[in-house]
Protein backbone atom coordinates (compact mmCIF):
# COMPACT_ATOMS: atom_id res chain seq x y z
CA UNK A 1 0.00 0.00 0.00
CA UNK A 2 1.65 3.32 -1.03
CA UNK A 3 2.42 5.51 1.92
CA UNK A 4 0.97 9.47 2.10
CA UNK A 5 2.08 11.36 4.66
CA UNK A 6 0.65 14.83 5.08
CA UNK A 7 2.84 17.62 7.24
CA UNK A 8 0.66 19.85 9.09
CA UNK A 9 -3.21 19.36 10.88
CA UNK A 10 -5.34 22.10 10.50
CA UNK A 11 -7.98 22.57 7.93
CA UNK A 12 -5.98 21.57 4.85
CA UNK A 13 -3.59 18.67 6.18
CA UNK A 14 -6.35 17.11 8.06
CA UNK A 15 -8.91 17.45 5.04
CA UNK A 16 -6.15 15.84 2.65
CA UNK A 17 -5.37 12.98 5.40
CA UNK A 18 -8.76 11.64 5.15
CA UNK A 19 -9.18 11.81 1.59
CA UNK A 20 -6.09 9.73 1.75
CA UNK A 21 -7.63 7.73 3.67
CA UNK A 22 -10.60 6.97 1.65
CA UNK A 23 -8.31 6.58 -1.48
CA UNK A 24 -7.35 3.63 0.41
CA UNK A 25 -3.42 5.03 1.26
CA UNK A 26 -1.56 4.02 4.29
CA UNK A 27 -1.86 7.60 5.98
CA UNK A 28 0.04 9.67 8.74
CA UNK A 29 -0.14 13.29 9.59
CA UNK A 30 2.61 14.94 11.28
CA UNK A 31 2.50 18.12 13.16
CA UNK A 32 5.57 20.39 14.53
CA UNK A 33 2.77 22.17 16.79
CA UNK A 34 -0.40 21.70 18.46
CA UNK A 35 -3.11 20.07 16.85
CA UNK A 36 -6.36 21.86 17.72
CA UNK A 37 -9.52 19.34 19.53
CA UNK A 38 -11.73 19.37 16.37
CA UNK A 39 -8.66 18.40 14.20
CA UNK A 40 -7.84 16.10 16.79
CA UNK A 41 -11.28 14.45 16.92
CA UNK A 42 -11.52 14.55 13.12
CA UNK A 43 -8.38 12.31 12.49
CA UNK A 44 -9.29 9.81 15.39
CA UNK A 45 -12.76 9.44 13.79
CA UNK A 46 -11.12 8.54 10.59
CA UNK A 47 -8.89 6.22 12.41
CA UNK A 48 -5.98 8.35 10.76
CA UNK A 49 -2.23 7.87 12.80
CA UNK A 50 -0.86 10.97 13.67
CA UNK A 51 1.51 12.92 15.98
CA UNK A 52 1.88 16.34 16.97
CA UNK A 53 4.56 18.59 18.79
CA UNK A 54 7.47 17.57 16.62
CA UNK A 55 8.05 15.51 13.26
CA UNK A 56 9.99 11.81 13.59
CA UNK A 57 11.98 11.43 10.09
CA UNK A 58 11.62 8.18 10.58
CA UNK A 59 7.52 7.82 10.19
CA UNK A 60 8.16 10.52 7.19
CA UNK A 61 10.78 10.25 4.89
CA UNK A 62 9.83 6.54 4.36
CA UNK A 63 6.69 8.20 2.38
CA UNK A 64 5.72 7.73 -1.19
CA UNK A 65 4.70 11.15 -1.57
CA UNK A 66 4.04 14.16 1.06
CA UNK A 67 1.39 15.95 1.17
CA UNK A 68 2.68 19.72 2.64
CA UNK A 69 0.30 22.40 4.21
CA UNK A 70 0.66 25.69 2.74
CA UNK A 71 1.79 27.34 5.91
CA UNK A 72 4.92 25.42 5.47
CA UNK A 73 7.36 26.99 4.29
CA UNK A 74 9.52 25.18 1.53
CA UNK A 75 12.62 26.17 3.33
CA UNK A 76 11.81 23.99 6.41
CA UNK A 77 14.66 21.72 7.43
CA UNK A 78 12.19 18.73 7.10
CA UNK A 79 10.64 19.59 3.54
CA UNK A 80 14.28 19.81 2.50
CA UNK A 81 15.75 16.57 3.33
CA UNK A 82 12.45 15.01 1.76
CA UNK A 83 13.20 16.85 -1.37
CA UNK A 84 16.95 15.12 -0.95
CA UNK A 85 15.58 11.98 -0.56
CA UNK A 86 13.55 12.24 -3.93
CA UNK A 87 9.90 12.28 -1.73
CA UNK A 88 7.24 14.00 -4.37
CA UNK A 89 5.15 17.02 -2.17
CA UNK A 90 2.19 18.18 -3.22
CA UNK A 91 -0.56 20.46 -1.98
CA UNK A 92 -3.75 19.91 -1.21
CA UNK A 93 -5.51 20.98 -4.08
CA UNK A 94 -3.35 18.96 -6.12
CA UNK A 95 -4.29 15.51 -4.62
CA UNK A 96 -7.54 16.40 -4.54
CA UNK A 97 -7.75 17.53 -8.36
CA UNK A 98 -6.88 14.07 -9.05
CA UNK A 99 -10.22 12.78 -7.52
CA UNK A 100 -12.06 15.44 -8.12
CA UNK A 101 -14.26 15.49 -11.56
CA UNK A 102 -16.07 18.50 -10.81
CA UNK A 103 -16.44 21.44 -13.40
CA UNK A 104 -13.52 23.73 -11.38
CA UNK A 105 -13.60 27.48 -11.07
CA UNK A 106 -10.16 28.72 -9.50
CA UNK A 107 -9.16 32.25 -8.38
CA UNK A 108 -5.98 33.46 -7.51
CA UNK A 109 -4.28 36.45 -7.24
CA UNK A 110 -2.96 39.23 -4.62
CA UNK A 111 -6.39 41.11 -4.05
CA UNK A 112 -9.90 40.51 -4.06
CA UNK A 113 -9.35 36.48 -4.14
CA UNK A 114 -12.25 36.39 -1.11
CA UNK A 115 -14.48 39.07 -2.64
CA UNK A 116 -14.47 37.46 -6.71
CA UNK A 117 -15.11 33.09 -5.25
CA UNK A 118 -17.68 34.50 -2.94
CA UNK A 119 -19.87 36.43 -5.78
CA UNK A 120 -18.83 33.51 -8.17
CA UNK A 121 -19.86 30.75 -5.71
CA UNK A 122 -23.59 33.28 -5.04
CA UNK A 123 -23.38 33.67 -8.47
CA UNK A 124 -23.50 29.85 -9.48
CA UNK A 125 -25.73 29.15 -6.06
CA UNK A 126 -28.58 31.38 -7.59
CA UNK A 127 -28.57 29.89 -10.85
CA UNK A 128 -29.59 26.38 -8.86
CA UNK A 129 -26.51 24.62 -9.58
CA UNK A 130 -24.84 21.82 -7.74
CA UNK A 131 -21.87 23.79 -6.12
CA UNK A 132 -18.78 23.73 -3.63
CA UNK A 133 -16.59 25.77 -2.05
CA UNK A 134 -12.89 25.41 -0.86
CA UNK A 135 -9.07 26.04 -1.35
CA UNK A 136 -8.13 29.20 1.27
CA UNK A 137 -11.77 29.67 1.81
CA UNK A 138 -14.36 27.56 4.16
CA UNK A 139 -13.70 23.96 4.27
CA UNK A 140 -10.77 22.00 2.79
CA UNK A 141 -11.48 21.21 -0.51
CA UNK A 142 -10.23 17.62 -0.16
CA UNK A 143 -12.60 16.93 2.61
CA UNK A 144 -15.36 17.50 0.39
CA UNK A 145 -14.27 15.93 -2.05
CA UNK A 146 -13.88 12.84 0.26
CA UNK A 147 -17.55 13.34 1.32
CA UNK A 148 -19.73 15.30 -0.69
CA UNK A 149 -20.47 15.25 -4.48
CA UNK A 150 -20.76 18.29 -6.09
CA UNK A 151 -20.60 19.39 -10.28
CA UNK A 152 -19.08 22.45 -9.83
CA UNK A 153 -15.99 24.02 -7.57
CA UNK A 154 -15.63 27.49 -6.86
CA UNK A 155 -12.15 27.05 -5.41
CA UNK A 156 -9.96 29.96 -3.79
CA UNK A 157 -5.57 29.62 -4.23
CA UNK A 158 -3.55 31.37 -2.37
CA UNK A 159 -0.12 31.08 -4.05
CA UNK A 160 1.57 29.01 -1.46
CA UNK A 161 -1.48 26.41 -2.45
CA UNK A 162 -0.50 26.75 -6.27
CA UNK A 163 3.48 26.48 -5.32
CA UNK A 164 3.01 22.76 -5.14
CA UNK A 165 0.76 22.10 -8.12
CA UNK A 166 1.76 20.03 -10.90
CA UNK A 167 -0.75 17.96 -13.13
CA UNK A 168 -4.47 20.63 -11.08
CA UNK A 169 -6.20 22.30 -13.95
CA UNK A 170 -8.92 24.39 -13.78
CA UNK A 171 -11.76 25.24 -15.88
CA UNK A 172 -11.78 28.55 -15.06
CA UNK A 173 -8.40 30.33 -14.01
CA UNK A 174 -8.41 34.09 -12.60
CA UNK A 175 -6.05 36.07 -11.44
CA UNK A 176 -7.17 38.98 -9.94
CA UNK A 177 -4.12 41.17 -10.24
CA UNK A 178 -0.65 40.75 -9.06
CA UNK A 179 1.31 43.31 -6.34
CA UNK A 180 3.72 42.87 -4.19
CA UNK A 181 2.67 40.79 -1.52
CA UNK A 182 4.22 37.66 0.81
CA UNK A 183 7.81 38.35 -1.02
CA UNK A 184 9.46 36.83 2.06
CA UNK A 185 8.53 33.62 1.25
CA UNK A 186 9.68 34.62 -2.24
CA UNK A 187 12.82 35.18 -1.76
CA UNK A 188 12.13 39.21 -2.26
CA UNK A 189 11.96 38.47 -5.89
CA UNK A 190 8.82 40.04 -7.53
CA UNK A 191 9.48 37.58 -10.81
CA UNK A 192 9.34 34.50 -8.18
CA UNK A 193 5.87 35.60 -6.75
CA UNK A 194 4.28 35.98 -10.30
CA UNK A 195 4.72 32.83 -11.53
CA UNK A 196 3.28 31.05 -8.64
CA UNK A 197 0.55 32.68 -9.29
CA UNK A 198 0.83 31.82 -13.08
CA UNK A 199 0.87 28.11 -12.27
CA UNK A 200 -3.14 28.41 -12.03
CA UNK A 201 -2.32 28.54 -15.76
CA UNK A 202 -0.13 25.97 -16.78
CA UNK A 203 -2.46 23.23 -17.51
CA UNK A 204 -5.11 24.85 -19.67
CA UNK A 205 -6.35 23.45 -22.46
CA UNK A 206 -8.02 25.20 -25.65
CA UNK A 207 -11.48 24.94 -24.36
CA UNK A 208 -10.88 26.36 -20.90
CA UNK A 209 -11.17 29.82 -19.86
CA UNK A 210 -8.56 32.49 -18.46
CA UNK A 211 -9.52 35.54 -16.89
CA UNK A 212 -7.19 38.06 -16.02
CA UNK A 213 -7.55 42.32 -15.08
CA UNK A 214 -5.74 43.71 -18.24
CA UNK A 215 -4.74 46.92 -16.60
CA UNK A 216 -2.59 45.03 -14.06
CA UNK A 217 1.09 45.70 -15.33
CA UNK A 218 2.86 42.88 -13.73
CA UNK A 219 0.05 40.46 -15.71
CA UNK A 220 0.13 41.48 -18.57
CA UNK A 221 3.96 41.43 -19.13
CA UNK A 222 4.39 38.14 -18.00
CA UNK A 223 1.14 36.98 -20.38
CA UNK A 224 3.52 38.65 -23.05
CA UNK A 225 6.68 35.78 -21.70
CA UNK A 226 4.58 32.50 -21.85
CA UNK A 227 2.15 30.73 -24.20
CA UNK A 228 -1.51 30.35 -22.66
CA UNK A 229 -3.66 27.73 -24.65
CA UNK A 230 -7.11 28.72 -22.97
CA UNK A 231 -9.80 31.55 -24.25
CA UNK A 232 -8.72 34.55 -22.90
CA UNK A 233 -10.91 36.48 -21.23
CA UNK A 234 -9.19 40.00 -20.32
CA UNK A 235 -11.06 42.83 -18.43
CA UNK A 236 -10.16 46.60 -17.79
CA UNK A 237 -11.82 50.02 -16.70
CA UNK A 238 -9.13 51.60 -18.75
CA UNK A 239 -11.98 52.70 -21.39
CA UNK A 240 -10.72 50.39 -23.99
CA UNK A 241 -13.41 47.95 -25.48
CA UNK A 242 -12.08 44.12 -25.85
CA UNK A 243 -14.11 42.15 -28.34
CA UNK A 244 -14.41 38.90 -25.79
CA UNK A 245 -14.07 40.03 -22.25
CA UNK A 246 -15.54 42.73 -20.09
CA UNK A 247 -15.15 46.50 -20.21
CA UNK A 248 -16.57 50.02 -19.31
CA UNK A 249 -18.59 51.84 -21.47
CA UNK A 250 -20.86 54.91 -20.07
CA UNK A 251 -21.95 53.26 -17.02
CA UNK A 252 -22.38 50.12 -17.47
CA UNK A 253 -20.05 47.34 -17.41
CA UNK A 254 -20.15 45.44 -20.86
CA UNK A 255 -19.67 41.38 -20.70
CA UNK A 256 -19.01 39.58 -23.73
CA UNK A 257 -18.35 36.13 -24.14
CA UNK A 258 -18.81 33.80 -27.35
CA UNK A 259 -21.78 35.25 -29.21
CA UNK A 260 -23.26 36.50 -26.04
CA UNK A 261 -23.05 40.21 -24.04
CA UNK A 262 -24.29 40.74 -20.46
CA UNK A 263 -24.72 44.54 -19.79
CA UNK A 264 -24.23 45.55 -15.82
CA UNK A 265 -25.37 48.82 -14.65
CA UNK A 266 -22.27 50.17 -12.15
CA UNK A 267 -24.81 51.93 -9.96
CA UNK A 268 -26.44 48.29 -9.63
CA UNK A 269 -23.66 46.60 -8.18
CA UNK A 270 -24.15 45.59 -4.59
CA UNK A 271 -20.25 46.20 -4.08
CA UNK A 272 -18.72 49.59 -3.90
CA UNK A 273 -15.67 50.64 -5.11
CA UNK A 274 -13.38 50.47 -8.23
CA UNK A 275 -11.66 47.59 -6.79
CA UNK A 276 -15.32 45.50 -6.86
CA UNK A 277 -15.79 47.00 -10.35
CA UNK A 278 -13.20 44.72 -11.16
CA UNK A 279 -13.97 42.14 -9.27
CA UNK A 280 -17.45 41.81 -10.19
CA UNK A 281 -15.91 41.79 -13.88
CA UNK A 282 -14.61 38.89 -13.29
CA UNK A 283 -17.46 37.13 -11.69
CA UNK A 284 -19.80 37.89 -14.37
CA UNK A 285 -17.08 36.74 -16.71
CA UNK A 286 -17.01 33.48 -15.43
CA UNK A 287 -20.08 33.01 -15.10
CA UNK A 288 -21.16 33.89 -18.50
CA UNK A 289 -18.27 31.49 -19.66
CA UNK A 290 -20.12 28.54 -16.75
CA UNK A 291 -23.16 29.39 -19.02
CA UNK A 292 -25.19 31.24 -16.43
CA UNK A 293 -28.47 33.39 -17.53
CA UNK A 294 -27.54 37.21 -17.94
CA UNK A 295 -30.64 37.80 -15.63
CA UNK A 296 -29.60 35.60 -13.08
CA UNK A 297 -25.53 37.34 -13.28
CA UNK A 298 -27.59 40.85 -13.05
CA UNK A 299 -29.69 39.72 -9.95
CA UNK A 300 -27.06 38.55 -8.24
CA UNK A 301 -24.67 40.94 -8.95
CA UNK A 302 -27.31 43.38 -7.30
CA UNK A 303 -28.57 41.12 -4.15
CA UNK A 304 -24.40 39.87 -2.48
CA UNK A 305 -23.80 41.24 1.05
CA UNK A 306 -20.72 42.36 1.56
CA UNK A 307 -18.30 40.32 3.43
CA UNK A 308 -17.13 40.52 6.71
CA UNK A 309 -14.03 42.56 7.33
CA UNK A 310 -13.97 43.74 3.40
CA UNK A 311 -15.29 47.24 3.62
CA UNK A 312 -17.97 46.01 5.87
CA UNK A 313 -20.09 49.29 7.01
CA UNK A 314 -20.40 48.70 10.86
CA UNK A 315 -22.65 51.37 12.18
CA UNK A 316 -23.27 54.92 12.10
CA UNK A 317 -22.79 56.58 15.28
CA UNK A 318 -23.81 60.33 15.47
CA UNK A 319 -23.36 60.50 11.92
CA UNK A 320 -20.32 59.31 11.70
CA UNK A 321 -20.45 55.96 9.76
CA UNK A 322 -17.46 53.08 10.92
CA UNK A 323 -16.52 51.16 8.32
CA UNK A 324 -14.44 47.85 8.90
CA UNK A 325 -11.63 46.73 6.42
CA UNK A 326 -9.70 44.71 8.51
CA UNK A 327 -8.81 42.46 5.88
CA UNK A 328 -7.08 45.26 3.72
CA UNK A 329 -3.55 44.07 4.75
CA UNK A 330 -1.39 45.63 1.81
CA UNK A 331 -0.79 49.36 0.54
CA UNK A 332 -3.13 48.35 -2.69
CA UNK A 333 -5.78 47.00 -0.67
CA UNK A 334 -6.19 50.38 1.39
CA UNK A 335 -5.61 52.48 -1.70
CA UNK A 336 -8.80 50.95 -2.98
CA UNK A 337 -10.51 51.27 0.06
CA UNK A 338 -9.40 55.26 0.23
CA UNK A 339 -10.05 55.96 -3.25
CA UNK A 340 -13.99 54.93 -2.98
CA UNK A 341 -14.29 56.99 -0.25
CA UNK A 342 -16.84 59.92 -0.82
CA UNK A 343 -16.53 61.97 2.72
CA UNK A 344 -14.02 63.30 4.46
CA UNK A 345 -11.99 60.06 6.17
CA UNK A 346 -10.38 59.26 9.50
CA UNK A 347 -8.21 56.88 8.54
CA UNK A 348 -7.13 53.80 11.29
CA UNK A 349 -4.07 52.60 10.15
CA UNK A 350 -0.81 50.44 10.88
CA UNK A 351 -0.04 47.23 12.84
CA UNK A 352 2.87 45.09 11.52
CA UNK A 353 4.30 46.34 8.60
CA UNK A 354 5.48 44.21 5.29
CA UNK A 355 8.03 46.79 3.75
CA UNK A 356 5.51 49.24 2.70
CA UNK A 357 6.25 51.86 0.31
CA UNK A 358 3.25 54.78 1.15
CA UNK A 359 4.32 56.99 -1.27
CA UNK A 360 1.04 55.48 -3.63
CA UNK A 361 -1.20 56.55 -0.88
CA UNK A 362 0.12 60.37 -0.49
CA UNK A 363 -2.53 61.91 -3.12
CA UNK A 364 -5.31 60.01 -1.79
CA UNK A 365 -4.26 60.89 1.47
CA UNK A 366 -3.87 64.54 0.28
CA UNK A 367 -7.09 64.53 -1.21
CA UNK A 368 -9.65 62.74 0.96
CA UNK A 369 -8.40 61.84 4.99
CA UNK A 370 -8.86 64.57 7.82
CA UNK A 371 -7.03 62.56 10.49
CA UNK A 372 -5.16 59.45 11.00
CA UNK A 373 -4.67 57.24 13.55
CA UNK A 374 -2.18 54.65 13.66
CA UNK A 375 -2.82 51.63 15.33
CA UNK A 376 0.34 49.76 15.68
CA UNK A 377 3.17 49.32 18.37
CA UNK A 378 5.58 50.70 16.16
CA UNK A 379 4.15 53.56 14.39
CA UNK A 380 7.24 55.81 12.98
CA UNK A 381 7.23 55.27 9.33
CA UNK A 382 3.52 56.24 9.19
CA UNK A 383 4.51 59.37 11.20
CA UNK A 384 7.20 59.93 8.87
CA UNK A 385 5.16 59.36 5.82
CA UNK A 386 2.33 61.45 6.53
CA UNK A 387 2.71 64.07 9.25
CA UNK A 388 3.69 66.35 6.11
CA UNK A 389 0.18 65.98 4.31
CA UNK A 390 -2.36 65.95 7.49
CA UNK A 391 -0.37 68.19 10.16
CA UNK A 392 1.36 67.48 13.07
CA UNK A 393 -1.70 67.54 15.10
CA UNK A 394 -3.74 65.42 13.23
CA UNK A 395 -2.13 62.02 13.83
CA UNK A 396 -2.15 60.20 17.04
CA UNK A 397 -1.25 56.92 18.06
CA UNK A 398 -3.11 53.90 19.57
CA UNK A 399 -2.30 50.58 20.88
CA UNK A 400 -5.97 48.81 20.79
CA UNK A 401 -8.46 48.87 18.54
CA UNK A 402 -10.79 50.99 22.09
CA UNK A 403 -8.44 53.50 22.13
CA UNK A 404 -8.12 54.01 18.06
CA UNK A 405 -12.05 54.40 17.72
CA UNK A 406 -11.73 56.56 20.69
CA UNK A 407 -9.36 58.63 18.85
CA UNK A 408 -11.12 58.39 16.02
CA UNK A 409 -14.85 59.61 17.48
CA UNK A 410 -12.78 62.89 18.50
CA UNK A 411 -11.63 64.16 14.79
CA UNK A 412 -14.93 62.63 13.32
CA UNK A 413 -17.76 64.92 12.63
CA UNK A 414 -21.28 64.75 11.17
CA UNK A 415 -20.82 63.66 7.75
CA UNK A 416 -17.68 61.92 8.17
CA UNK A 417 -16.65 58.10 7.83
CA UNK A 418 -14.11 56.40 9.97
CA UNK A 419 -12.27 53.51 7.91
CA UNK A 420 -10.03 51.09 9.70
CA UNK A 421 -7.68 50.26 6.41
CA UNK A 422 -4.79 49.14 7.27
CA UNK A 423 -2.47 47.87 5.22
CA UNK A 424 -0.43 45.82 7.56
CA UNK A 425 -0.52 42.82 8.83
CA UNK A 426 -2.37 42.72 12.51
CA UNK A 427 -0.56 40.38 14.61
CA UNK A 428 1.84 43.19 16.80
CA UNK A 429 -1.81 44.05 18.67
CA UNK A 430 -4.29 41.14 16.98
CA UNK A 431 -4.27 37.61 16.88
CA UNK A 432 -5.33 37.79 13.04
CA UNK A 433 -7.16 39.98 10.95
CA UNK A 434 -10.45 38.78 12.03
CA UNK A 435 -9.70 39.55 15.67
CA UNK A 436 -8.62 43.04 14.37
CA UNK A 437 -11.91 43.38 12.51
CA UNK A 438 -14.05 41.86 15.45
CA UNK A 439 -12.58 44.45 18.47
CA UNK A 440 -12.93 47.44 16.27
CA UNK A 441 -16.26 46.54 15.70
CA UNK A 442 -16.89 45.91 19.22
CA UNK A 443 -15.36 49.49 20.13
CA UNK A 444 -17.63 50.56 17.72
CA UNK A 445 -21.01 49.38 19.42
CA UNK A 446 -19.63 50.71 22.78
CA UNK A 447 -18.95 54.00 21.79
P1 LIG B 1 -7.93 38.52 -0.73
O1 LIG B 1 -8.75 37.30 -0.46
O2 LIG B 1 -7.16 38.42 -2.02
O3 LIG B 1 -7.08 38.97 0.40
P2 LIG B 1 -10.35 40.11 -0.35
O4 LIG B 1 -11.43 39.92 -1.34
O5 LIG B 1 -10.47 39.47 0.97
O6 LIG B 1 -8.96 39.72 -1.03
O7 LIG B 1 -10.14 41.67 -0.14
C1 LIG B 1 -9.10 42.13 0.71
C2 LIG B 1 -8.98 43.62 0.67
O8 LIG B 1 -8.43 44.01 -0.57
C3 LIG B 1 -10.34 44.31 0.79
O9 LIG B 1 -10.51 44.77 2.08
C4 LIG B 1 -10.28 45.45 -0.21
O10 LIG B 1 -9.92 46.66 0.45
C5 LIG B 1 -9.16 45.09 -1.16
N1 LIG B 1 -9.58 44.60 -2.48
C6 LIG B 1 -10.60 43.77 -2.80
N2 LIG B 1 -10.64 43.53 -4.12
C7 LIG B 1 -9.60 44.20 -4.67
C8 LIG B 1 -9.09 44.36 -6.00
N3 LIG B 1 -9.67 43.75 -7.05
N4 LIG B 1 -8.00 45.14 -6.17
C9 LIG B 1 -7.41 45.75 -5.13
N5 LIG B 1 -7.84 45.66 -3.85
C10 LIG B 1 -8.92 44.90 -3.61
Amino acid sequence: MARIVVLGGAESGVGSAVLAKVKGFDVFLSDMGNIADKYVETLNKWEIPFEQGHHSEELILNADEIIKSPGIPCTAPLVKKAEEKGIHIISEIEFAGRYDTAKKICITGSNGKTTTTSLIYYLLQQAGLNVGLGGNIGKSYALQVATEKFDYYVLELSSFQLDNCYDFRPDIAIITNITPDHLDRYDHKMENYTQAKFRITRNLRPEDCFIFDSDDEITINHLDQIIIRAKKLPFTQSGKEVEQGAYLKDNKIVVKYEKEECDLFLEELALGGKHNVYNSMAAALAAKAAGIDNKVIRNSLETFQPIEHRLEPVLSVGGVLYINDSKATNVDSAWYALECQKKPVVWIVGGKDKGNDYSVLEGLVKEKVKAIVCMGLDNKKLHDSFEGIVGKENIVDAKSADEAVKASSKFAKDGDVVLLSPCCASFDLFANYEDRGQKFKEAVRNL
